[in-house]
Formats: structure tokens, C-alpha cells, sequence
């Protein structure tokens, strides 16, 4: 039986998609290692090249390990179909090398990941895309911003590393209302399909860095896009076919088809543990601010509540006494790492102005809203008891 949309999400992050009777009962679906698919005749290669014929010719396109996950990931983002890719870089490059053309013009939140700050600010830009960073916690901003070159409008949310939420309906709606062509792309990486939709919310286009808590283990690196199927299918024939070659592999794909058996289970996990944690923080007086969606006192908190199903598992915070409290705290971490990367089971802790967002130039951190002394904890599924008594040591150690 494949999974039926009346189905819940975690049944159909477990089925969706695959029946075990076309592959010999197998519980697990089968792991296609090929590289090229044969033709019956020469007529049916021209047909799929052609693209009058459905069916695989090279994994640089599809495979059927990659259909899979593309289909359980359309599903459990209620989208009509999704691409799997090589990253989350993989899934964003492919999407905006196939939207945008010189002249056109993209409005991107003030604070993004690192890498996709600088694939703006130093690729598009470079390529005759005019890139323009507004606040799109602004809607005022936003919508003064919008021009009649305007292809996308692109956010993440929560935004990495800060933490601020962006009302993707609001947006969508505003946007939409200028301009129904131009797309609205969501980054919705810290929450995955279990905790957030950004399509049901009326956006165009969701990325993922499946790096993250979709894959779950940190063993991978991946990426999605996912969205309607003409617009999927253009960035697959050229975003990934011939502009990037950013293709996942079979068995990378079957690894994050792994993680996602577990994807509801784990945010839960992540979401809870964050928030009692959160709240020691808040309390602790060795701690300045804590930036986290699920407390009462954050200004996106009723937002949160709208359109997240749970606050996920991502926490931003600043010490007193800045920068060398800081790297003091993070020092002493013991049992928490310290690793870029978010979503794993371990929980990973580092430092955004001299790690991940370490492409800006100081400047334009201050410009972004990006703080020198910002410290980023992606928790964990280890014990939450554990987790603070590792905090409070480190605490202690940085105020000493
Ligand atoms: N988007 C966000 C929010 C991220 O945090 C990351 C990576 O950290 C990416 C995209 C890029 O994903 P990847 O590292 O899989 O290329």
C-alpha cells in the first residue's frame, strides 16, 4: 500500500510512495547504485530524451532512489513535487540559476545562512542580478521594495542564526497581490515539513538543507526543492542538469529516506528539550538575551504559534561581557560540541560571526543584524538534563 494523503504525517514520512509488493516484498525500498538506464530500443531513448516517454536515461537526472524521496518529500510538504539535490547549496543554486536572468532583480531577507549570502552577494550579483536585502519582518519594507524586475522574493524562517520569524503569509499574500509571477522561496531548513509549511502558507518554492534534520544523523549532505511540478521539472532539466550537475546521490538518498521515518519523532524531541532549555537560559544571569520563538517574551512568539506547529530545536543567545565570555563559554563546552551544522543528535554549538556567517565581512554582519558575540546551539536528542549541566559548567568557566 502506498500512503493516501488522509493518512497523518508521520505514516506518510514512513510510506509514502513506495509499495513493497513492486520489489519483492522488500520492507526497505530497494537502493538503485546505477549510473544510466537501458533502452529497449533506440526509439525509446529518443522518446525519454524527448521527454514523450516517462522513465529514468541517466542519475544525473532521476533515479528511482531520488524519485522516491522526492515524492515522500512533496508529500509531507504538501507540494506537487520536489527535487532532491546534492546540498541545500545544490537545491538554491539550481532553483535561482533557472528563475533569474541579467536585469532581473531578487529581494532576499537581511540575514541569511552564510553561503547564501555570499552565493547573492558574490555569484548573482556578479551575473547581472540585482540582489536588494530588505527586512521582510517589514512588510512595509518589502512591499516598497518590490520593482517590476522583481523575480523573487527569497527568506529564511526562523532565520539562521538569529532566530527571527518572517510571516510567510503575509508576504505570500502581498507579494502575490503586486505580482502572482513572482516567486516566494522559503528556506525552511530549522523546521522541516514536521513543524512548518510554507506552501499550505501560499509560498512557491521551499529549500531545504536536508543536511540537517531531515537526513537527522549528520552522516549526509543534501538538499530539496520543492514546489509546483512545471516548475520542479524546469529546475531539474536545467538547474541541475546542466547548470549545476548538483545531483544527490542514490545512496544519499536513501539515507535521508532513513531519517525521515523518524523526522516527527525527533523535532518533538528537539522542539521540547530546546524550549526547557531556553527557559534555564533566560533565568541564568550569566546570560544577556536568548533569542527562541517558543518564549513568551520573544516578539515572534504569537507568530511562532501561527504557523509552526512547535518552536523546533534552535537556540540563539548572547552572554554578558560579549565576545570573550563568549569563546570562554564555548571552550569549555564539554559533552556539547562544537560543529557548524544543526540537526543532529548530538547537539552542536558554534560561533556564527567566525563560522557559518563568516562570509559577511563585519561590516556588513553589523548591517545584518548578525552580532559578533551571537552564540548558535542546535539541541540535541541526548538527555536535556545532561545538556544544561554542560551548559551550566561552561557557564560558570566563561563568568570566572
Ligand atoms: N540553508 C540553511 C538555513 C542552512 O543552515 C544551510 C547550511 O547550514 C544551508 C541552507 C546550506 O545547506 P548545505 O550545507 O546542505 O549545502
Amino acid at each position: 500500500m502506498s500512503a493516501k494523503k488522509d493518512l497523518s504525517f508521520s505514516t506518510r514520512a514512513i510510506h509514502s510512495g513506495y509499495d513493497a509488493r513492486d520489489s519483492q516484498g522488500s520492507l526497505t525500498p530497494p537502493l538503485y547504485l546505477t549510473s544510466t538506464f537501458s533502452f529497449d530500443n533506440v526509439e525509446q531513448g529518443a522518446a525519454r530524451f524527448a521527454g514523450e516517454e516517462s522513465g529514468h536515461f541517466y542519475s544525473r537526472i532521476s533515479n528511482p532512489t531520488q524519485e522516491l524521496l522526492e515524492t515522500r518529500l512533496a508529500d509531507l510538504e504538501e507540494g506537487e513535487a520536489a527535487l532532491a539535490t546534492a546540498s541545500g547549496m545544490g537545491a538554491i543554486s539550481a532553483t535561482l540559476w533557472t528563475l533569474l536572468s541579467p536585469g532581473d532583480r531578487i529581494l532576499a531577507d537581511i540575514t541569511l545562512y552564510g553561503c547564501t549570502f555570499a552565493f547573492f552577494r558574490h555569484a548573482l550579483e556578479r551575473f547581472g542580478i540585482e540582489i536588494e536585502f530588505v527586512d521582510c519582518t517589514d512588510l512595509k519594507a518589502v512591499s516598497a521594495a518590490l520593482t517590476r524586475n522583481t523575480r523573487v522574493v527569497y527568506f529564511e524562517t526562523p532565520v539562521n542564526p538569529n532566530m527571527r520569524l518572517t510571516d510567510i503569509r503575509a508576504i505570500s499574500d502581498l507579494v502575490h497581490g503586486y505580482d502572482p509571477e513572482i516567486k516566494v522561496m522559503v528556506d525552511s531548513t530549522y523546521c522541516t515539513p514536521a513543524l512548518q509549511k510554507p506552501l499550505t502558507l501560499g509560498a512557491d518554492l521551499v529549500v531545504h538543507s536536508a543536511t540537517k534534520y531531515l537526513g537527522g544523523h549528520g552522516d549526509l549532505i543534501a538538499g530539496a526543492v520543492i514546489g509546483k511540478a512545471d516548475l520542479i521539472q524546469r529546475i531539474r532539466l536545467e538547474g541541475l542538469k546542466d547548470m549545476t550537475g548538483a545531483v544527490i546521490s542514490p545512496f544519499t538518498a536513501f539515507l535521508v529516506m532513513r531519517g525521515l521515518k523518524t523526522l516527527e519523532l525527533r523535532m518533538q524531541r528537539h522542539s521540547i528539550s530546546a524550549q526547557w532549555l531556553a527557559e534555564k537560559l533566560q533565568d541564568h544571569q550569566a546570560v544577556e538575551v536568548v533569542y527562541f520563538p517558543g518564549l513568551a517574551s520573544n516578539p515572534y512568539h504569537d507568530l511562532c504559534k501561527q504557523q509552526m506547529s512547535l518552536p523546533g530545536g534552535m537556540i540563539a543567545f548572547e552572554l554578558k561581557g560579549g565576545y570573550a565570555q563568549s569563546v570562554r563559554f564555548m571552550n569549555s563546552l564539554q559533552l556539547i560540541k562544537r560543529a557548524v551544522s544543526l540537526g543532529d543528535a548530538e547537539t552542536l554549538c558554534q560561533h556564527p560571526a567566525s563560522m557559518t556567517h563568516s562570509t559577511y565581512t563585519p561590516e556588513e554582519r553589523a548591517a545584518h543584524g548578525i552580532s559578533e558575540s551571537l552564540i548558535r546551539l542546535s539541541v540535541g536528542l541526548e538527555d536535556a538534563g545532561d545538556i544544561l549541566a554542560d551548559i551550566e559548567q561552561a557557564l560558570k568557566q566563561a563568568m570566572e
